[in-house]
């Protein structure tokens, strides 16, 4: 999986990182926030849903989904 923040809508208000479960642990939020620790993560998509301008994507594997166009 992984977590795509669209940095051209990302204003760094670290609302996601504060949202997030494990925020302390999987985001790095300074002047645009990257999730770094995906390890932590399990998938809720809390931080997708709280970001006020929408830049989060969270996609997860879809081992039976043919990804021929991304
Ligand atoms: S909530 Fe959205 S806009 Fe705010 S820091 Fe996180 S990704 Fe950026
Ligand atoms: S999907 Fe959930 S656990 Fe993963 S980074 Fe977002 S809020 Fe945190």
């Amino acid at each position: 999986m992984k977590i795509i923040v669209d940095e051209d809508k990302c204003t760094g208000c670290g609302i996601c990182k504060e949202a997030c479960p494990k925020g302390a642990k999987i985001w790095d939020v300074k002047k645009k926030a990257m999730a770094t620790n995906l390890e932590f993560c399990h998938l809720c998509t809390i931080c997708a849903g709280k970001c006020p301008e929408g830049a989060i994507q969270v996609i997860r594997d879809e081992p039976n989904e043919k990804k021929d166009s991304e």
